[in-house]
């Protein structure tokens, strides 16, 4: 590969923003036990090993609904609750995506409203691009020459795009067996893809070794913290998008649990500041049956995650040991919303059922979400006159083989009027 790598001894010399008073960002707090840190690449709180979370200083955010409007179409319209200072940001316009009214799929359901958030029309077409575009963005204010991350398909195109726009070197680690498209959409922008023998889980132990010994950034390591706040721009879409109000309920696709609790918490935050008078949404997590550690966790008295071996189809949810679990279940909990689980086959239905009422191709989350979706009405859990929200995050064509033996191929004929009308015509009736 030929490319200077840059050790861990250096480390220390990353600047350090010394942050004011009235700065927008405090630094870093760990969620368990409040503990602060300055704003520097760190995920973990050094005395309870909780996860560490941006310290926004609230009073010092002015935000209001015309400046948003006027800002770019684009996730960085909401840049003052990011956890960006520079300017010079790696931005390839990921967000600010359609919000469609699904009626025929809402007929269908039996729901009076029925939104889609379509994330598949993002720069590498899905929601990663959000969080990728923030964290690199972060990664280069920090001072880093060399990004990476564990992936289970999409964060990896994502960051392979990004690094590539933004000049700065990639290592992309991965599942050796993922789906090919997501492999492809790798490669294609020449990062240093390496496909792992293992699991995501045993690709992101290897990664933690890794990131302890050079200094790098991993996006979903030592820069986790800022990166997971680009998911909130899905949440504060969706609120402008309906007209400054939440919706019912939503419904979300869950791996690691960090987007899920993202959004919720991009509802709230636009609470305190006055952007919309209440929120009482519902959050609903989505998961497929051969990965569901976190809904099996939720239907269990005990509420204990217990990390499970991923067999799945839908591969980007396939994380057996989620970071975020907990607090994903937390928050599902305290809204009033549910977890369900699908079958690889009502996954399969649930892309097609999406993809044939709404024309929208969804990768296997997206089937995931419509089939639990489908499955939290057919029992009774989503109520006929609730608004909904369906979060579908990435597109189907980077997952064909989810469906390619479940659609009609096309009817080959020869170039004749007469082939057509014998072959096809008599058929179709
Ligand atoms: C990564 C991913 C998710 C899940 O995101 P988490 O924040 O890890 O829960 C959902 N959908 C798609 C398409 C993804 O790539
Ligand atoms: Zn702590």
């Amino acid at each position: 590969m030929g490319i200077k790598i840059e050790k861990k001894k250096i480390k220390e010399k990353k600047v350090r923003i010394s942050h004011k008073k009235m700065d927008r960002i405090k630094g870093l707090a760990c969620k368990e036990c409040k503990r602060e840190y300055p704003a520097e690449a760190k995920h973990v709180c050094e005395f309870c090993f909780g996860p560490l979370e941006v310290n926004y200083n609230y009073d010092a955010i002015k935000l209001t609904k015309e400046k948003i409007k006027n800002g770019p179409l684009s996730i960085w319209r909401y840049k003052e609750l990011l956890p960006v200072e520079t300017e010079d940001l790696v931005d390839l316009q990921a967000g600010f995506t359609p919000l469609i009214e699904a009626k025929n799929l809402a007929k269908i359901l039996g729901l009076k409203k029925l939104w889609l958030k379509n994330d598949t029309v993002n720069p590498t077409f899905s929601f990663k691009d959000r969080v990728v575009s923030v964290a690199l963005s972060k990664a280069r204010e920090f001072g880093y020459k060399t990004v990476a991350c564990a992936s289970t398909g999409n964060l990896a195109n994502s960051v392979a795009a990004h690094a590539a726009n933004a000049g700065l070197e990639a290592f992309i680690f991965i599942p050796y067996d993922l789906e090919r498209g997501k492999i492809i959409n790798s490669a294609v922008y020449e990062p240093n893809l390496v496909g792992v023998k293992g699991s995501y889980d045993d690709v992101n132990r290897l990664c933690s070794e890794i990131a302890s010994e050079y200094d790098w950034a991993f996006v979903n390591i030592n820069i986790r913290p800022y990166y997971s706040e680009g998911s909130k721009t899905l949440g504060y879409e969706t609120v402008e998008q309906l007209g400054w109000r939440t919706p019912d309920h939503v419904i979300i696709p869950v791996a690691s649990g960090s987007m899920l609790t993202k959004i919720y918490k991009a509802f709230e935050e636009f609470k305190s500041l006055g952007l919309i008078k209440d929120n009482k949404v519902k959050i609903s997590g989505a998961q497929a049956e051969g990965c569901s550690p976190i809904a099996a966790a939720f239907k269990s008295e005990k509420n204990i995650i217990k990390p499970v071996k991923p067999k799945t189809l839908a591969k980007s949810l396939a994380i057996g040991n989620p970071a975020d679990g907990y607090y994903a279940l937390k928050t599902v909990q305290k809204t009033g919303g549910f977890f369900e689980e699908v079958t690889d086959a009502e996954i399969v239905n649930g892309i097609k059922l999406l993809a044939s009422s709404e024309g929208i191709f969804a990768e296997t989350a997206g089937g995931v979400t419509i089939a639990v979706l489908k499955k939290l009405v057919d029992e009774g859990k989503i109520k006929p006159e609730e608004e909904i929200v369906a979060y579908i995050t990435g597109i189907g064509l980077k997952t064909l083989e989810a469906v390619e033996g479940s659609v009609e191929l096309p009817r080959i004929i020869d170039s004749t009027l007469k082939s057509f009308k014998q072959n096809v015509l008599k058929e179709v009736k």
